[in-house]
């Protein structure tokens, strides 16, 4: 009987046919769960990732404000001042520095500027002989100094002019 030609597989001689699948993955390492590298040890879970102390504590509160002490500065100064008293020709009741006493002024009439206007004046007009010096005697033509009666200091002086 007539058989079949052989298969032709002489193109692959030559060719040593390639291993079985098995055989080739035998050889492949395979996977096998074993202890991990790395401890795997639940962190989170032990402690936090971050202390957790109150941040009042790493942050302490500031010290409060130095509030400045103001203390009121009280300056007792003894200032002499005849305020509203206006010393004109007639006595006037006035505190006395030296003696610190109230007092009523003593007055003393002097010869001022308008005493000498008017002895001029009357020179002018043709008072001579004498009468031009009426005004020497006339105590509204004259400067009025108001002195104390005990120490005779002089607390104010009122000129006419
Ligand atoms: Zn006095």
């Amino acid at each position: 009987m007539a058989s079949a030609p052989p298969f032709e597989t002489s193109s692959l001689v030559g060719y040593p046919p390639p291993p079985p699948y098995e055989e080739t993955m035998g050889t492949v390492p395979q996977y096998t769960p074993g202890p991990m590298p790395y401890p795997q040890t639940d962190v989170k879970a032990t402690q936090p990732p971050y202390p957790q102390q109150a941040y009042g504590q790493m942050y302490p509160p500031p010290p409060p404000q130095a509030q400045p002490v103001t203390t009121p500065v009280v300056s007792v100064q003894t200032v002499y001042v005849q305020s509203g008293v206006v010393f004109r020709d007639t006595p006037v009741l006035v505190h006395c520095p030296v003696c610190t006493q109230h007092v009523t002024s003593q007055l003393e009439y002097t010869s001022g500027a308008l005493t000498w206007l008017s002895c001029a004046g009357l020179a002018i007009f043709g008072c001579f002989y004498g009468c031009c010096l009426i005004p020497f005697c006339v105590n509204s033509l004259k400067d009025v100094t108001h002195r104390c009666p005990s120490c005779h200091r002089t607390l104010g002086v009122y000129t006419r002019i």
